[in-house]
């Protein structure tokens, strides 16, 4: 049987059989464990309740040679059956390349009112390592594990005077780390040109692009009623559109961002840091473009390149208090921040994949809809096992509310006769 198609528990035994989910993490999962109350509490103000998710797993992505499972918390059903699909397709072809530049983030610190601005950027220059030995202070264990300020840059945006931190910090993702760094800064900065900053903290744009990069033989791609060849030539042609037309490029993001949201949120990481570290990214020419992208080789091979910046940790912020967390970046086998922004990546490009293959091919409403009946019967107020009885009884009617509610009523009428 397909991994789909086994119930909750034996998919916990089976990862916890291949060695990929410790028993006591099976365990959690399998208790859906909430969060501690006082966890809970502490976590956001106004606290009224907790607000409960799916978390799952797209299966087998190869990115580097390794082979992940993925854990993704979404709650649109088509998502994590459209990642596992990609992923299938780019282990046929021998799985997902990817790279990352440096983990660094940047702390702005920025002035409105200085009058010779190429004498207080002289003045920054000359006295830089004064500036490291206040960051240094600022957070010194950030420093003792071979992290911090890095380098310390001036310009002129407008009529702004801005110093620009270059801050590694390590494992975690960074901002409350910069933020510290930026404020200490900051005041000396304040002292040195004699008025305060108009602000300092990290920005969430990012010059450290993660890249995944695979490579697909057309044959792999063809559907029941459609060649691979043709296919691919599809794939290529409409991403080809996203890059000329930004309705197009929302939405072929909003796909990518479909598997990298989940993930994100699953692994206890900020994800409106990412959003929009990666918004800004795709705009930053000056035309809103595809974040990923893909063209035929001269030899008829699909080349599918995905280029983003992701600000994530693997310690730090919510990570540590959300025990869930801490089980998907076990079982996700984030072991540096390194492999958590690959894999992520990976994820986004096989999902922008399986994506474009079905709306070129056989369009997304097949799947979508099948996968939606679930919702649907739920919606109208199956329980239990009438939730899959309901979702087929709708396979071959329109898939709305009236006939959810009769295929649902019929159903209890046959019960109880
Ligand atoms: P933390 O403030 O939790 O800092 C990470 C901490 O983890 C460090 O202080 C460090 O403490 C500890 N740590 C343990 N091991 C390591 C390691 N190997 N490398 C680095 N640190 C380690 O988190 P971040 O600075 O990452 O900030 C992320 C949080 O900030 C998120 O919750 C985010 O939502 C929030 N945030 C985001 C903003 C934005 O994006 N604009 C703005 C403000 C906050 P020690 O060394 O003492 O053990």
């Amino acid at each position: 049987m397909k991994f789909y198609q086994l119930t909750r528990a034996q998919r916990l035994a089976a990862l916890v059989n291949a060695g990929q989910l410790s028993d006591a993490d099976a365990a959690f999962l399998a208790a859906d464990t909430p969060l501690p109350a006082a966890v809970a509490a502490s976590l956001t103000e106004n606290q009224l309740g907790q607000f409960a998710l799916p978390l799952g797993i797209a299966r087998d992505l190869r990115v580097n040679g390794v082979t992940y499972q993925v854990p993704m918390v979404t709650e649109e059903p088509s998502v994590i059956a459209a990642a596992s699909n990609g992923a299938r397709l780019a282990a046929l072809n021998g799985g997902v390349q990817a790279t990352t530049t440096p983990h660094l983030v940047e702390g702005e610190i920025v002035f409105e009112h200085v009058a010779d601005p190429v004498a207080a950027a002289k003045l920054v220059r000359a006295r830089t390592a004064e500036l490291m030995a206040v960051a240094a202070a600022a957070h010194p264990s950030i420093v003792r594990r071979g992290g911090g300020l890095q380098a310390v840059r001036v310009s002129t945006p407008g009529r702004f005077f801005k110093v620009t931190l270059v801050v590694a910090p390590q494992a975690a993702m960074g901002a409350n780390i910069v933020n510290t760094i930026a404020e200490a800064v900051a005041a000396t900065l304040t002292v040195w040109l004699a008025q305060p900053a108009l602000v300092a903290i990290l920005t969430n744009a990012s010059a450290q692009l993660t890249t995944a990069t695979v490579v697909l033989d057309p044959a792999t791609l063809g559907t029941k009623t459609t060649d691979g060849s043709a296919i691919a030539a599809r794939i290529a042609a409409l991403s080809e559109l996203a890059t000329c037309d930004v309705a197009r490029a929302v939405t072929h993001n909003k796909g990518i961002m479909n598997g990298i949201d989940a993930a994100i949120l699953a692994s206890g990481n900020d994800t409106r840091a990412v959003e929009a570290g990666v918004q800004a990214f795709a705009a930053a020419s000056g035309q809103y473009q595809p974040l990923a992208q893909w063209h035929l080789t001269a030899t008829g091979t699909l080349v599918g390149e995905l280029k983003l910046p992701l600000q994530v940790g693997v310690v730090g912020g919510a990570i540590s208090a959300l025990p869930a967390a801490q089980v998907a970046q076990r079982l996700g086998g984030y072991k540096d921040v390194v492999t958590l922004q690959q894999v992520v990546a990976a994820l986004g490009l096989v999902q922008n994949l399986a994506a474009l293959r079905a709306l070129v091919g056989p369009g997304i409403q097949a799947g979508h809809m099948t996968l939606q009946a679930r919702a649907l019967a739920i919606a109208v107020g199956a329980q239990g096992d009438e939730i899959n009885r309901v979702a087929a009884g709708l396979a071959t009617v329109p898939k709305d509310r009236a006939h959810a509610q009769a295929v649902l009523a019929a159903l209890r009428k046959d019960e109880t006769t």
